[in-house]
């Protein structure tokens, strides 16, 4: 079968979490199968193998796909933090969800100008999450190359609201 399908047979979709209406995509069963998570790192890594200078991160799952495809592609991985867990110099993207706001820091010497970014998490919904990292990375004066992700929301058209192409392995 192929990666997609493999990887849909053992993402498990949680109805109403965390709030009702919402079917959470868990890749949590995934780790069981280190296989799998091989065959992901190395779909990305056949994607990004030329131009990528730095991977960052966006807390907390994209760490766990990120970390693996930097250390592949023999590059530098930056993490992007939920507000108040950086400890240096740092700057914030504060950027609204459905019900509030949340703000995302990069320490600010992570990213050179003139470095290509890829930016990970494991999902894209809205891509509110995705553009805030942007916003950081830009500030940096880095350039975004490219998004990616496991799994991609398609119905919620969050990849035509990022300002860089996107690269998801199963779509939904
Ligand atoms: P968004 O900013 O709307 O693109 O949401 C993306 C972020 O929220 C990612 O970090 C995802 O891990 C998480 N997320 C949003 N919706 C879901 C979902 N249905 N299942 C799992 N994670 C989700």
């Amino acid at each position: 079968m192929s990666l997609s399908q493999d990887l849909d047979t053992v993402i498990r979709n949680v109805p109403d979490f965390p709030k009702p209406g919402i079917q959470f995509k868990d890749i949590t069963p995934l780790f069981a199968h280190p296989n799998l998570i091989e065959r992901v790192i190395e779909d990305f890594v056949n994607q990004y193998k030329d131009g990528v200078d730095v991977i960052v991160g966006v807390e907390s799952r994209g760490f766990l796909f990120g970390v693996p495809l930097a250390l592949k592609l023999g590059i530098p991985f930056v993490l992007a933090r939920k507000a108040g867990k950086l400890p240096a110099d740092k700057i914030s993207h504060t950027y609204d969800l459905e019900y509030g706001t949340a703000t995302l820091e990069m320490h600010s010497d992570s990213i050179q100008a003139g470095q290509r970014v890829v930016i990970i998490d494991d999902l894209l919904a809205t891509g509110g999450t995705a553009r805030a990292t942007a916003s950081l990375v830009q500030e940096l004066g880095g350039t975004v190359a490219s998004f990616a992700f496991v799994i991609a929301l398609d119905f919620l058209k969050g990849a035509e609201t990022l300002p860089a192409p996107s690269y998801s392995i199963l779509h939904y």
